[in-house]
């Protein structure tokens, strides 16, 4: 049987087939040569990206850059998100938060890897529509917020991991006081035009910050963020 007929008799349309073969050579092409950790490839294999993607980018889901999501915004590219997420060494057992929801790929991601995410984006329209990608995949170990996420999410603290998916102009101080002992941040620190990958890690009143590589992301607005255009 071709691998057309088995997509076919497992009820998958040849639209899913494709969107299958785009995502297999994501992961042998741009993840496996740069990425170890086995549970990252395997999120990474599993989650749909091209459900978090609207219009005419649809195609380019898997291709090895960051695409617009609308507001101005973008998701991250698939190398980046397994970067950042294979520096948060999930083992499943962790309470997650990720400022920066977006298009909410990087939240299924941590979804599939972490107990539970806490995701705050500061714009409603794409925190609603990221939602609803994420009902309709079936998670339910997640809990969005919209709001200022640099004031991390006192309520739902202490995180045994903090991801910030948008550049920040220095360390929110918040997401330093809302992070468990032996807890780890990963966040991109820079200027506007680049930034430096690091991630920091509390080890009981002390934070050890290591760098991972340069990035570009887009600007982490807020109180202890980049100010409102
Ligand atoms: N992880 C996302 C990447 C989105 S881009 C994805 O996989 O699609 C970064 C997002 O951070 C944008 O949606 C932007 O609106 C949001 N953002 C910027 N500053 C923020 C803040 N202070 N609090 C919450 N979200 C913020």
């Amino acid at each position: 049987m071709s691998r057309h007929d088995a997509f076919k008799k497992r009820g998958l349309t040849d639209d899913q087939n494709s969107y299958y073969i785009a995502r297999k050579r994501m992961i042998e092409e741009q993840l496996k040569p740069a990425i170890r950790d086995p549970l990252v490839i395997e999120a990474m294999s599993k989650v749909p990206r091209h459900k978090f993607i609207e219009g005419a980018l649809v195609d380019q889901a898997y291709s090895d850059y960051p695409l617009n999501i609308g507001e101005g915004q973008t998701i991250s590219q698939p190398l980046i998100v397994a970067m950042m997420t294979e520096a948060l060494q999930l083992k499943g057992t962790e309470k997650v938060l990720e400022i920066g929801t977006g298009s909410g790929y990087q939240t299924a991601i941590l979804c599939e890897l972490a107990k539970h995410v806490y995701s705050v984006e500061r714009i409603g329209k794409l925190s609603n529509r990221a939602r609803r990608v994420l009902y309709d995949l079936s998670y339910v170990n997640f809990t969005l917020r919209v709001g200022d996420g640099t004031n991390g999410w006192s309520e739902a603290a202490p995180f045994d991991r903090i991801i910030v998916t948008a550049g920040a102009p220095a360390i929110p101080k918040p997401l330093l006081m809302q992070l468990a002992d032996g807890g780890m941040l990963v966040i991109p620190v820079g200027n506007e035009e680049s930034q430096m990958l690091k991630i920091v890690t509390k080890e009981g009143a002390s934070y050890r910050e290591k760098d991972v590589s340069g990035c570009r992301f887009v600007k982490l607005i807020g109180e202890y963020g980049w100010r409102v255009e």
